[in-house]
């Protein structure tokens, strides 16, 4: 029926609007209107639900919600429009809130008595120091603009103020820097576990640059530098079926190449010979007749060796 229209549409065609297209533009629009076509939406009839599958067909948007429901036991509920009220942006703005802020600064260092300093010391030494508005901005509030100087400082307001009011005393004054640094370098744990560690409990600006400097002058924490990570081994996991993941590598036999695939799931060997020097157009030429026989497999395993890394083994 629609046909005049569609042919509207094809390529290399001209737009020709005549009889036959005004014809089925008419007839597409009565049978439109006809209820063969269109069906009052019944509210018995199930489209999303928890004991009901979706059909293939339903939209796109309720085969999402059915498939982030399915994680839960939920029942739906049919509310009307009029008391549906969502809430508006307007409604979720916060109300201004009164912040009172304790007069006594409340030092919590995590396990500070650990630390070769008391949190007292901190206290008393960071009001004389020079970064005396530190403690004073963390214990009142941190103002947009500030010194270049407390720039560092304020970005890390929210490290340096904690949730309950309470005010964590993690800026050491320079005094106490060396002696901080000596404590958590006593065990020698290199550079990178030093500095998570430092950083966990204490911070000034510097910090990563002053942690770098003890480790670097410390032969013990050298020694563990380039120790390579314990590597955990991965065996492979046996596939389901015959023929489904290879594992491809050269031999070399009385100075011949030879290509070497294993089919994971059987065992069984197939062995090309290739020649003095196996080139990679060589190993697909194998590669392509051991396909050919058996069918493609799913995953091919190779050490990335350059006959397999090269474009030429990429494309093919
Ligand atoms: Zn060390």
């Amino acid at each position: 029926m629609l046909q005049p229209l569609y042919s509207l549409l094809q390529k290399n065609t001209s737009w020709e609007w005549g009889a036959k297209q005004a014809k089925a533009f008419q007839q597409a629009k009565q049978k439109l209107l006809k209820s063969d076509f269109l069906t009052h939406y019944d509210l018995k009839k199930p489209i999303l639900g928890p004991k009901e599958g979706v059909p293939t067909l339903a939209a796109a948007q309720i085969q999402r919600w059915s498939l982030i429901l399915s994680a839960y036991q939920y029942n739906l509920e049919y509310t009307s429009g009029v008391s549906n009220k969502e809430a508006d942006l307007l409604s979720r703005l916060p109300i201004p809130v009164k912040v009172v802020y304790p007069n006594e600064l409340n030092y919590a260092i995590d396990r500070c008595e650990q630390l070769p300093v008391t949190a007292q010391d901190i206290a008393k030494e960071l009001q004389r120091d020079s970064i005396r508005q530190v403690y004073e901005y963390t214990l009142r509030v941190w103002k947009p603009n500030v010194s270049t100087q407390l720039l560092p400082y304020a970005r890390q307001a929210d490290e340096l103020t904690m949730k309950t009011g309470a005010y964590c005393g993690k800026i050491i004054p320079p005094k106490f820097r060396d002696a901080v640094l000596q404590e958590i370098h006593e065990g020698h744990i290199g550079l990178c576990r030093m500095k998570s560690l430092t950083r966990s409990f204490v911070w000034w600006t510097r910090l990563d640059q002053d942690v770098e400097e003890v480790v670097k002058t410390c032969a013990a924490c050298q020694s563990i530098r380039n120790k390579p990570a314990d590597v955990m081994s991965h065996p492979w996991i046996y596939p389901d079926a015959p023929w489904t993941r290879l594992h491809v590598d050269f031999a070399e036999f009385k100075e011949k190449q030879y290509r070497v695939v294993i089919d994971a799931f059987t065992k069984w060997p197939e062995v090309h010979e290739l020649g003095i020097h196996a080139t990679t157009t060589q190993t697909v030429e194998a590669l392509r007749r051991s396909f050919s026989c058996h069918g493609i497999p799913q995953r091919l395993v190779s050490d990335n060796g350059p006959q397999f890394v090269a474009r030429e083994f990429q494309d093919s």
